[in-house]
């Protein structure tokens, strides 16, 4: 049986998108599904845009999400002796050629074409026929290298994910493969790594439908077997229109800042264009086992940051408390507050059920470590004269107490209401306001014991 093996080819251009990410999941996905194995490969030829800043952004968005690859990264720039010998392989045996055509030539061409209402394409000058005898080789121009597509004929496949598409050879020209620097262009490079590298099966975005026909043709000239095909929908933003770097944060790395985890983020693109019945929560383990290929979404699927949230939350409360706390700890770093890891674990086990994000647990865990404004109303309508007296009890029972406890913290507080004739809610809200900045919280007590006891008191005692 042949192994299965997929690939992701991002070209280090920028950061690693969202829709990149959802394919190198799927491909990921569908690799370890079959137990087969997953390539990483860097598409670099576009020498004048990629950048080694992206490709190690593009790394490490991987590594957060826990793909890894059981080969690469591959860089094609360090396979230009490969696609040389592929290319002097097929003008010899025909199926590409020299075209000595130069940009004015070209765009002549072009500008005639348009005059005449016709489709833009190469007119097959350099094209060798039987018969047909080629112009006479240009001193001074340097050649491109061109494939012979088929002239007549249907090329077709049943993609994975569109169904069975088929394309007329007639629709499509002569495609530059080989520019005249020696760089060859994506849609040969891709056809000589995928067979190289014996892929069986293309997950990518729908942006490269278009190219599919030239690279099963190019495939077909190398006697190379063919891959499956699959051609994934856009997403789109909440706003229906296309994800692109202009609309909204769509690099994946800028989820981690803002405070997801990389759980979430998989579980949530992983059901962003295909499903597994209503399951909406899983583990990787899971997507691993349930990811045959099937159940992929032919329509654009639509970003939903709400929902995104929604999943974080649900992981944020089941993760270990002291995992969360080193990466509330980084989240606090950024903000300059330094806090001991050991210290935010209890922390986050308090306040996890109500944050989406760490970066919300940060919000509120500062309160433990930098100093807090309570609000001029909250202030106003809490730190009040009939509230004052209680509070300064208050303290001074805190700083008389040989144990710093959830229990010895409540009964300060009980004695204290006992001694005023206050409600609980009339001691608590203006403590929670002057200790925690805030009005609302968790049980006061439960908040109080996280706290140096020192801290408290002097918040309690600056009225
Ligand atoms: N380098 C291409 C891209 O980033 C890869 C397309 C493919 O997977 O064939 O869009």
């Amino acid at each position: 049986m042949t192994t299965i093996r997929t690939r992701i080819a991002p070209s280090p251009t920028g950061f690693l998108h969202l829709g990149t990410a959802r394919t190198a999941l799927y491909s990921w996905a569908y690799a370890r599904h079959h137990g087969g194995q997953f390539v990483l490969r860097i598409e670099d030829t576009d020498v004048a845009r990629s950048t080694q800043d992206s490709v190690e952004q593009i790394l490490a968005s991987m590594k957060w999400l826990g793909l890894d690859a059981d080969e690469g990264p591959i860089y094609q720039m360090q396979r230009l002796e490969r696609y040389q010998e592929v290319i002097d392989g097929m003008i010899e045996a025909g199926t590409a050629y020299r075209c000595y055509c130069t940009p004015e030539e070209l765009d002549a061409m072009k500008a005639a074409q348009e005059a005449r209402g016709e489709k833009r394409r190469y007119d097959g000058t350099w094209r060798p026929e039987a018969g047909k005898t080629l112009p006479a080789i240009p001193a001074d121009v340097k050649p491109v290298v061109r494939f012979k597509n088929p002239a007549a004929g249907d090329v077709s496949w049943d993609d994975l994910v569109k169904g069975p598409i088929t394309i007329n050879n007639k629709e499509i020209d002569d495609l530059i493969i080989q520019r005249t620097d020696g760089v060859p262009t994506y849609n040969f490079a891709v056809v000589v790594d995928d067979w190289d590298m014996r892929i069986t099966h293309v997950f990518r975005g729908d942006e490269h439908v278009n190219n599919t026909p030239w690279q099963i043709n190019i495939f077909n000239a190398l006697n190379a077997p063919l891959p499956r095909f699959g051609h994934l929908p856009v997403i789109l933003g909440d706003d229906g229109a296309k994800l692109s770097k202009r609309r909204g944060a769509v690099s994946v790395t800028a989820y981690e800042d803002d405070g997801y985890l990389p759980e979430a983020m998989l579980n949530y693109l992983s059901r962003l264009g295909w499903s597994h019945g209503d399951d909406e929560l899983f583990t990787r383990e899971q997507l691993v086992s349930w990811f045959d290929g099937t159940h992929l979404n032919k329509s654009p699927a639509q970003w939903d940051p709400a929902k995104l949230e929604w999943v974080n939350g649900q992981y944020i409360k089941q993760a270990d408390d002291a995992r969360l706390a080193a990466l509330v700890a980084v989240q606090l770093a950024k903000r300059g507050i330094t806090a001991d890891a050991a210290k935010l674990t209890p922390m986050c086990a308090l306040f996890k059920d109500r944050c989406a994000t760490t970066v919300v647990l940060a919000d509120w865990l500062a309160m433990y470590f930098a100093p807090v404004t309570p609000s001029a109303e909250d202030l106003a309508a809490q730190v009040t004269d009939a509230t004052k007296p209680a509070i300064a009890t208050l303290a001074d029972k805190l700083a008389g107490l040989a144990e710093w406890n959830k229990a010895a913290i409540q009964g300060a507080i009980k004695e204290t209401i006992g001694a005023h004739g206050l409600k609980m809610p009339q001691l608590a809200i203006p403590v929670r306001v002057l200790v925690c900045g805030r009005a609302q919280t968790p049980s006061v007590d439960a908040v109080l014991e996280l706290f140096d006891k020192e801290i408290v008191i002097s918040r309690l005692r600056a009225v």
